[in-house]
This record gives structure tokens, C-alpha cells and sequence, in this order.
């Protein structure tokens, strides 16, 4: 068993700012990276509304590589893993269970972030990487000059949309509703994109092909006439889930599955602190992960002081 200070659980921009707070409270933290340094923005080409980084000339892999460089900086360290199972209902100090490791930690901060959801249809599983993908900047280099349709009317959509015509002939957005969830920026550029075209109020209700995705079956919800559409690629991004599973029954969950946190980000069980995606449905961007991975650390910071008998100025 490895016993440590702090553990913080995931590597996204909120569990890499808990790391460097931590660290830089000399608390050592043993951050438990997962299998992609960096989470969702490791993914992400430009990363356009971070502040302090005009120009649209920064992307997700150098923004990680630079977080991850400064909370090293301060004595964090990673190890590429993942958690199976926890016991926080034991109290401090916490048990967790990666598939390498067992560790006791005196506290925790999670930051597991959230994933892409799934459709649901037939073929969707089936063709996951062979035309389906949740990532247009990961899988879009695979569809040069090929036809790809889009799901979703979110700001994902658009964002990842737009990037897809990089390299799509053309990018068919099918949204079941007639207008878009997507912010004005984002839907401005994406109607002025002379690649990307509109069909509304449909559903796609299956992915078909014959080893590779071909085509997919749609649903028009206004007229219930069905249609089929021939494509390369299914890139679906019709939102997320928190990636609590593991936390089932040790912490308390809204019924979606996010982590419920007061506005000190302590978790229903002292000493247990969580920040980013794992726990807000609404915000979901790097500055706000930032945020809540702060308050996180600085909360987690004062509640060991406070184990220790020193007193404390904040809340912990
Ligand atoms: P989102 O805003 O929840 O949008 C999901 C989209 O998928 C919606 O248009 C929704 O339709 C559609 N959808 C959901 N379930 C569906 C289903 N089963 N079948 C078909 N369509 C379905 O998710 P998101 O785009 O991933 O964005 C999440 C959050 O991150 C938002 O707060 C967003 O502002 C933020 N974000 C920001 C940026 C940026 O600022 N650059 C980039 C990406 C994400 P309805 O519209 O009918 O509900």
C-alpha cells in the first residue's frame, strides 16, 4: 500500500491546476493521470477562449504540455493509471485501487472529468472507429476529401464541424430540432461555411456499412419520413457524462451522475474535494475547470491544516 499527502484523481485542466496549487503548498501531490494526459482538451485543436492566449494560436496538446510542465514544477507527480474502486466512506485516510496500485491518501481531489455520449443506435458500436467518432480533431485527418455528417446542434457541433471542413468535402450537420443550441459565434461561422450544410428536425436511427460506415438511416421528426444518407463518417457530439462510476455509493451524485460539491468543492464526504467536468453539467470550459481545481486545492490545503490542529482563515 502507498501512502500519500494527496491524491488527486484525473489530469484535465482542472486536476493539473489542483496539482500545481498543491504542489505548491509543498503537500507533494501524487496526481493519477488516467490513460490521456490532459483529459477532453488533449483533444482539442485551437484552443480559442482561454485567457491570455489571443490569436487562436494555442492548442489542447501544448496548453496540457505547459500545465503539466508547471505542476511538475512544483514537486506534483503522475503516474498513468486508472482508478477501479475507492472507499471514502472509511475517512481519512482514503483508500483507492488503481488496476497497478493500492493507495491510502490523508485527502482527495477529483477531476475524472466527463466523456462523449454514446448515440444508442444500431451500428453506432459497431462502427467506432471505422467512420464513427466523438473527436473531430483526433479521427478528422482520416476523412480528406470525403463526405461526413455531423450530430448534434451544440457548441461541440459547431466547434468540431467547422474543423472537420479542414479536411470533409462536406459536413452535413443533422440537429433534431430547427435551430441550434450553439452560441452566435459559433452558428455564425458555421452558416458561413460554405462546406457545411443543414438537415433539421431528424434523427439518425441507425449507422450502416459494410465493414466501414457507408450510410445512415434518418428519421425527419416533423414528417416522420424516413431517409437514407450516404456518408464516410458519423461524428456524434450530442454532449457528455461524468466519468463517476467508480464513485458509485461513496459520494453523493445528482441522478446524472455528476458529483454534487458545495461552493468550497468539498464533496458529501470531508476531506473528499472534486473540480471540473465531474461535477458541472452547466460551464464545462477550461477557465471554469481552472477555477474549481483552485478552490479545490486550496479547500483540500486547509482542511489537512486543519487535521493538524493549525487554524484556518477559509472554510475547509
Ligand atoms: P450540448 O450543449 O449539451 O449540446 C448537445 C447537442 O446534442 C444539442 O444540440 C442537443 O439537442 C443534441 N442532442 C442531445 N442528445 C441527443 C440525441 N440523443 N440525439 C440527437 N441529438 C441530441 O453539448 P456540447 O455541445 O458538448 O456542449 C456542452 C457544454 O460545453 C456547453 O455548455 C457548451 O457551451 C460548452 N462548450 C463550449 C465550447 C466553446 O465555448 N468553444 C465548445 C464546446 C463546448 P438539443 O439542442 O435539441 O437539446
Amino acid at each position: 500500500m502507498q501512502k500519500e499527502k494527496v491524491i488527486v484523481i484525473g489530469s484535465g485542466p482542472a486536476g493539473l491546476t489542483a496539482a500545481l496549487y498543491t504542489g505548491r503548498a509543498m503537500l507533494q501531490p501524487l496526481v493519477i493521470a488516467g490513460n490521456q494526459l490532459g483529459g477532453q482538451i488533449a483533444i482539442t485543436a485551437e484552443v480559442e477562449n482561454y485567457p491570455g492566449f489571443p490569436g487562436g494560436e494555442m492548442t489542447g496538446p501544448q496548453l496540457v504540455d505547459l500545465m503539466h510542465k508547471h505542476a511538475e514544477e512544483f514537486g506534483a507527480r503522475f503516474v498513468y493509471d486508472e482508478v477501479i474502486e475507492v472507499d471514502f466512506k472509511r475517512g481519512s485516510p482514503f483508500y483507492i485501487k488503481t488496476y497497478g496500485e493500492e493507495y491510502e491518501a490523508d485527502a482527495v481531489i477529483v477531476t475524472a472529468g466527463a466523456s462523449a455520449r454514446r448515440l444508442g443506435v444500431p451500428g453506432e458500436e459497431e462502427y467506432i472507429g471505422r467512420g464513427v467518432s466523438y473527436c473531430g480533431t483526433c479521427d478528422g485527418f482520416f476523412f480528406r476529401g470525403k463526405d461526413v455528417v455531423v450530430i448534434g446542434g451544440g457548441d461541440s457541433a459547431m466547434e468540431e464541424g467547422i474543423f472537420l471542413t479542414k479536411f470533409a468535402d462536406s459536413v452535413r450537420v443533422i440537429h433534431r430540432r430547427d435551430e441550434l443550441r450553439a452560441g452566435p459565434t459559433l452558428q455564425k461561422r458555421a452558416f458561413a461555411n460554405e462546406k457545411i450544410s443543414f438537415i433539421w428536425d431528424t434523427v439518425v436511427e441507425e449507422v450502416e456499412g459494410n465493414g466501414v460506415v457507408e450510410a445512415v438511416t434518418l428519421r425527419n421528426l416533423k414528417t416522420e419520413e424516413k431517409s437514407t444518407l450516404d456518408t464516410d463518417g458519423v461524428f456524434i457530439f450530442i454532449g457528455h457524462y461524468p466519468n463517476s462510476q467508480f464513485l458509485a455509493g461513496q459520494l453523493e451524485m445528482d441522478e446524472q451522475g455528476y458529483v454534487i460539491t458545495d461552493e468550497f468543492m468539498r464533496t458529501s464526504v470531508p476531506g473528499v474535494y472534486a473540480a471540473g467536468e465531474i461535477q458541472d453539467p452547466i460551464y464545462r470550459q477550461i477557465a471554469t475547470s481552472v477555477g474549481q481545481g483552485t478552490a479545490a486545492a486550496m479547500q483540500c490545503e486547509h482542511w489537512l491544516s486543519e487535521q493538524e490542529g493549525v487554524e484556518v482563515a477559509v472554510p475547509a
